[in-house]
């Protein structure tokens, strides 16, 4: 029997990433790859299912996009070729497109603000990191206080800023911009339709 199914996720997962999940047989390589897959509430594999079906809630709303590394183990092990990496991107920016950013996710919060961080010095200041993100999740605030402090002492944290290029990094971080707004209009015109049928599982997987 052929169930047919909302590709709306899977149409913007395509149009960002230029992937198309469906096709994702379920073998599990990824997942078994994947350094994280036990520490989330899903694993590659179940968020591929998830985007597939048009599970919003599942795949966007995820803790695990949130600890993907982006090591791409999923990718180089995939049967199918799929850029599964590319793919937990596209549902990161998704996420935050529609302010799904889950609240207890602080490795989204860090991810934004090393971005910004970079963008503006040219290189990354630990301490304004580390107060920024005290500051926009004040229950963390007693986190890593003793760490912090012995780095400081054994001299590994700068209090000052350390300028890098910042015009180099400016021009870097407009470019890599620039080629994902250019992915994004092509795979446009590689649109996935409407609605799609579910490929059938492989059997059994491997574990
Ligand atoms: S390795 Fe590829 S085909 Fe297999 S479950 Fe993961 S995404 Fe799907
Ligand atoms: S890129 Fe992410 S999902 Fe893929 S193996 Fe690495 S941590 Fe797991």
């Amino acid at each position: 029997m052929t169930t047919t199914i909302d590709a709306t996720l899977a149409r913007r997962v395509n149009r960002g990433s230029g992937e198309n999940a469906y096709k994702c047989y379920q073998c599990k390589k990824c997942s078994t790859g994947c350094p994280v897959a036990g520490f989330g509430d899903l694993h590659p594999a179940q968020i591929m299912r998830a985007v597939q079906l048009g599970a919003v809630e599942a795949a966007v709303d995820s803790r695990f996009i949130w600890l993907c590394t982006g090591c791409e183990t999923c990718t180089t092990r995939c049967p199918q070729g799929i850029d599964i990496a590319a793919i937990m991107d596209e549902l990161r920016m998704i996420a935050r497109e529609e302010h799904r950013v889950r609240s207890d996710a602080p490795f989204a919060n860090i991810l934004k603000l090393n971005y910004d961080s970079f963008r503006r010095w040219g290189r990354l200041y630990e301490v304004e990191l580390l107060a920024l993100d005290k500051a926009t999740r004040l229950s963390s605030l007693t986190d890593d206080v003793v760490m912090g402090i012995r780095m400081f002492l054994k001299g590994k944290i700068n209090p000052l800023p350390t300028f890098g290029d910042r015009a180099q990094m400016k021009r870097m971080t407009d470019v890599a911009d620039r080629i994902n707004r250019d992915k994004r209009a092509v795979s446009r015109a590689m649109d996935l339709p409407d609605t799609a049928s579910l490929p059938p599982a492989s059997p059994g997987g491997v574990r």
